[in-house]
């Protein structure tokens, strides 16, 4: 059965990896929070430059995160993230583009996609959901971060969406793996986030919770990424989703939410 693995990395980093992507050969990787160089609150592995850690940090944990998966650090794209519904398509030209330095991050994108072999997508995550996305018969990749307002705009299925129109992909083709994230047991919301639910999903009572205070909801942010996948036909046996909670993991994954905001992120890469 295809599942979510831990694995120890050659350079001394723990990171996850999905089986059903690395059976063809895709190299990606889910940094854990061991091994890196950043001090509190950002220890270990903080893979993120707009955090408040030190630059030279996060670029030597990069190093290390990329190294122990066999991707070059210094080739990964990223992007600025902004909780959008907004997708770049990834181009040779843009290679390396965010390794060094945020500024020079594809402005104001919450997802990437991309055809071109050796592009590595790396975006960043602590509790919002990652997504990545494998369609091998096209050979085409993405990458989004969808947090409650990209899953609640349907990011992922635009995601794929774009994919479709770029690359030719079919949706029922596509292999998705729903990384480590705030799960179910922890994710607590208010009206303003079921409001908006009430209005993009029509199975949206299945998403959520009624929690213990009054007014506040457990939301399933795995299960609204699922959903919305299989809305455009992917097929639910080929998403794997990891179901580990970042929240009850803090000591494993970073928790912007456990953590009171003050914390790292952990990054999500992939390659064609
Ligand atoms: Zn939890």
């Amino acid at each position: 059965m295809e599942r979510f693995i831990l694995n120890y990395g050659t350079s001394g980093q723990w990171y996850g990896t999905f089986t059903h992507f690395s059976a063809l050969a895709i190299k990606h990787g889910i940094s854990s929070r061991f091994g890196g160089v950043s001090k509190p609150p950002f220890h270990s592995l903080n893979v993120a430059l707009h955090t408040g850690d030190c630059d030279e940090s996060v670029i030597i944990n990069r190093q290390l995160f990329c190294q122990g998966i066999g991707i070059n650090s210094e080739h990964i794209v990223t992007a600025q993230q902004l909780h959008t519904d907004h997708i770049a398509v990834v181009t040779k030209e843009a290679k390396g583009r965010g390794a060094g330095s945020y500024e020079d991050a594809i402005p104001n994108t919450d997802a990437l996609i991309t055809n071109v072999p050796g592009i590595p997508l790396m975006l960043f995550f602590a509790d919002c959901v990652p997504v990545l996305i494998v369609d091998p018969l096209q050979r085409a990749i993405g990458a989004v971060h969808a947090g409650w307002r990209g899953t609640v705009e349907k990011i992922a299925q635009k995601t794929i969406l774009s994919m479709q129109s770029n690359f030719g992909t079919k949706p029922e083709n596509c292999l998705v793996g729903i990384a480590p994230s705030i799960g179910p047991c922890c994710y607590v919301v208010d009206e303003i986030v079921i409001n908006k639910l009430k209005k993009q999903f029509n199975n949206w009572e299945e998403l959520i919770k009624e929690a213990n205070e009054k007014g506040k909801w457990y939301f399933d942010l795995w299960k609204a990424n699922v959903r919305q996948l299989e809305e455009i036909g992917v097929k639910g046996s080929n998403v794997v989703t990891s179901e580990v909670c970042t929240a009850c993991n803090h000591e494993l994954f970073f928790s912007y939410r456990k953590e009171n905001g003050a914390t790292g992120r952990i990054g999500a890469v992939i390659v064609l």
